[in-house]
């Protein structure tokens, strides 16, 4: 048999233009039955549509891939022999029409749009549907486009003991005669064919009335303690969030319900309409660190804000969609630092997404943030950095440029204006235009039809600006701030706010000072040199900057010297370890660690790596002192330990730390002390059902031949390697760039690897090949990976995460020779 999904057309946006020109969309009911799958593989599903056509007599289709076991068109069969690619050809419509159309899907093991998973510890089954973008027609028949909203009626039929969760609450939960029972949904408002969901399976719940708001937290039986244990932070960060943005954008959640369900191998979150899917990855085993929780705060926010900015207002298509994603990550930082505890959650997404941005954009992967999508294939392919980061640092830009007032009266008018319909950029920057006053064009093309980062330098009096292509620069709001030394730290003298136009801008009221900060506040998405003068003191004194998102423009701006061949690692490493020695920023301690372990791990010349990490570990001894950098500190110390002293320490705190425990036979393992008792006891020690994959990783650290070789079977062949958090966990292990003259050769199996990967969804597909890239190679490697990226025998999410490798690693190379 031939797999459907292979042989199923991606829909252009011409066909989508032309099918939302010609029918409107008034309702779904959808009838599924799960029940199946509580053993087998099958899912079912009869789509009822209603629909109207502007000219009857037209032909269109409906996207349907899977078996279509019977279709009738106004209660006239369809001939199914001419389903086709994924489509049913609609021939002679008339003004009013009802489409049914029953379908089978038996590909629900794979995690393309539905996924049947079972516990590996109490065999349960759980079932998750997730269909951005085009998932919704491998469930059903839909018209899958995003500007084809409609009001959706869910029945689902499912296993008696199985909870069933959609986008709205259930009104009534029936006994069916023929075993399991019935789900009937109450009518979700208007809403695009991406953003429904049903999931089902013997979930355990959690539920609480907070602000106005029924919440609903959901996981498998058997991380039920690890949600139990979260819970209380989870429930407050949404009830946060539902207040601030509902208070921002003026419109409150119009539904009562909001649910959040945790499930198995799935990557990331999924922004349901009150339904979000997330991988219940971040019920962390071990109780999680200050990073982890503030990473799952964002990642909460951020899916909240697709409510109203992607659910309630969606994007006309799919070119749109880096807008989607841009707004929700720079909504979920807005909201919380403004709403919630994570206070730096700026300097934290400075120290580690926008720097992800600014290196992306440096290299051949960089591209405008706005690019064209010509079908729904490659609504995926600039799925990065720049379209996530960026474009969140453009937006609080935008932000800062107007003024934030503005831009919140800007946005009222847009969800007002354009609730429970489809948008594009367009109306957006009018609104936000209309309440600044000004037009908004230019800078829209300045800012997002252009690739690269301007840089900015302050020579004497002066900011010099330019950009890589040559042309003219953007115009930026920025802030300078002038420091003087003083016993207690830098102290701030003075700051300017600035909006730059052309190349020069001149700062006559530029005060005498030590050392002057250029984007001061981190207000705009450039590189910044300060001048001569200030640079020595403000690489040497960043940890004396009195603020934390500072400190972080100041390690930014070394990272981006180190990458661009303007400061050794050993500087970088200098000026980084010395922030690190006395960090109180929760939020940027863990990037800074992560940033000085790769300097001196990956971008170090072999010789010197021993020594420099050594020095790592130094500060992380000192820090695991501090309750509150104590477990960032320990997990760096157990990526740097070398030294007898190290071990006993690390193996102290490890004793009530399962998760510390994993990380230190990780280190062992990789310096060639594997212990394969020691981890046989550790992993019936650790109760969490996914242990085992920890005992992969530590197997996969060792430096031999046929370690890695396992490992790649299990990640490539096996595909055991569950998308998600685990992925790079389990990718870091492998790649330990110490190991270089071992793993060169298997830095050359990826790319024969990535020129064969296919299936499981393309956001997955892009994670595997992105947390799966070497970190390390040679000269050759290079040369192979750039032809594979500039060739067409990869597919485009492929080719980006390529040219990302071979840029990167090219610096990395240069900088250790
Ligand atoms: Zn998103």
């Amino acid at each position: 048999m031939t797999d459907p999904a292979a042989t199923s057309a991606s829909l252009t946006q011409q066909e989508a233009q032309d099918r939302a020109a010609l029918i409107e969309v008034d309702r779904y009911d959808i009838r599924v039955d799960v029940r199946e799958l509580a053993e087998g593989d099958r899912w079912l599903a009869t789509s009822s549509i209603v629909f109207s056509c502007r000219e009857p007599g037209a032909t269109t289709f409906v996207d349907c891939v899977g078996e279509v076991l019977s279709a009738s068109l106004n209660d006239i069969p369809l001939d199914l022999s001419s389903v086709a690619g994924g489509r049913i050809p609609l021939a002679g419509l008339e003004a009013d029409n009802v489409l049914v159309v029953s379908s089978a899907q038996t590909d629900t093991g794979s995690g393309d749009a539905i996924l049947r998973s079972v516990d590996p510890q109490d065999k349960l089954v759980y079932v998750w549907s997730s269909f951005e973008p085009d998932g919704a027609r491998r469930a059903w028949a839909c018209f899958d486009q995003p500007d084809l909203k409609a009001v959706h009626g869910f029945q689902v039929s499912a296993p008696q003991e199985w909870t069933v969760l959609s986008n709205t609450g259930p009104e009534v939960v029936l006994d069916r005669d023929d075993g399991g029972r019935l789900w009937i949904f109450e009518d979700t408002p208007r809403l695009s064919t991406y953003v429904v969901v049903v999931n089902a399976g013997p979930f355990h719940e959690l539920r609480e009335e907070r602000g106005g708001h029924s919440l609903g937290l959901y996981c498998r039986q058997s991380l039920k303690s690890y949600l139990e244990r979260d819970a209380e932070e989870l429930f407050t960060v949404t009830e946060q969030g539902l207040a601030f943005f509902g208070d921002r954008f003026a419109v409150p959640f119009p539904q009562q319900r909001y649910d959040q369900v945790f499930v198995p191998d799935f990557g990331g979150a999924m922004e349901n309409w009150g339904c979000v899917t997330w991988t219940d990855s971040v019920l962390h085993r071990t109780p999680p660190t200050y990073g982890e929780r503030q990473f799952r705060a964002l990642v909460l926010l951020h899916e909240m804000a697709h409510m109203w900015f992607g659910d309630l207002v969606t994007m006309r298509w799919w070119d749109d969609l880096w807008l989607n994603e841009a707004f929700a990550s720079f909504a979920s930082t807005w909201a919380s630092a403004s709403a919630t505890e994570y206070h730096d959650a700026w300097a934290a997404f400075l120290a580690e997404e926008q720097r992800l941005a600014y290196q992306q954009d440096m290299g051949p992967a960089s591209h405008p943030i706005r690019t064209s999508v010509p079908d729904v294939g490659h609504a995926f392919a600039s799925f990065d950095a720049i379209t996530y980061f960026k474009g969140q640092a453009t937006l609080a830009q935008l932000m800062a440029y107007v003024s934030e007032e503005t831009f919140v009266e800007g946005l009222r008018s847009y969800f007002r204006d354009h609730a429970y319909g489809n948008a594009e950029l367009g109306d957006l920057m009018s609104a936000i235009g209309a309440a600044a006053g000004q037009d908004l064009a230019e800078w829209t093309t300045s800012w997002l039809d252009r690739a690269g980062t301007d840089t900015i330098s302050l020579v004497g009096t002066t900011l010099l600006i330019s950009s890589p292509d040559g042309g003219e620069p953007r115009r930026h709001a920025l802030r300078v701030g002038s420091y003087n030394r003083t016993d207690d730290g830098l102290e701030k003298r003075g700051e300017l706010l600035v909006q730059t136009t052309g190349t020069t801008t001149y700062l006559p009221d530029l005060p005498v000072a030590d050392v002057h900060v250029l984007n001061d506040g981190d207000l705009t998405f450039a590189a910044v040199r300060t001048d001569e003068s200030s640079l020595q003191l403000l690489l040497s004194e960043a940890a004396r900057l009195p603020e934390a998102v500072n400190r972080a423009v100041a390690v930014g701006t070394a990272w981006d010297m180190l990458t661009k061949g303007e400061l050794a690692t050993g500087d970088f490493l200098e000026c980084v370890l010395a922030v690190l020695a006395t960090e109180q920023s929760p939020g940027v301690v863990e990037p800074f660690f992560g940033l000085a372990l790769r300097a001196a791990e990956q971008w170090s010349p072999a010789v010197l790596v021993p020594r420099r990490l050594a020095r790592l570990a130094d500060v992380a001894v000192t820090r695991a002192d501090e309750p509150d950098h104590r477990t960032a500190a320990l997990q760096t110390l157990a990526w740097a330990a070398s030294q007898p002293e190290h071990f006993e320490l690390l193996d102290d705190a490890a004793e009530d730390d399962v998760d510390l425990a994993w990380r230190v036979m990780v280190r062992r393992a990789s310096l060639g002390r594997y212990d394969e008792a020691a981890v046989a006891e550790l992993l019936a020690r650790d109760p969490d059902p996914e242990a085992h994959l920890r005992a992969w990783g530590v197997s996969a650290a060792r430096p031999v031949e046929e370690a890695k070789a396992e490992a790649w079977e299990r990640f490539w062949r096996e595909r055991a390697v569950p998308a998600g958090p685990p992925t790079p966990a389990f990718a870091l292990c492998f790649w330990r760039p110490v190991q270089h003259d071992l793993l060169v050769p298997w830095a050359h199996r990826f790319l024969d690897e990535v020129t064969n990967v296919s299936g499981g969804g393309l956001l997955a597909l892009g994670g595997m090949v992105r947390h799966m890239r070497p970190s390390t190679c040679d000269d050759a490697w290079l040369q192979r990976a750039s032809d594979l990226a500039n060739s067409d025998d990869v597919q485009p999410v492929v080719r980006t995460e390529l040219q990302i490798g071979v840029d990167m690693l090219s610096r990395v190379l240069r900088a250790r020779s």
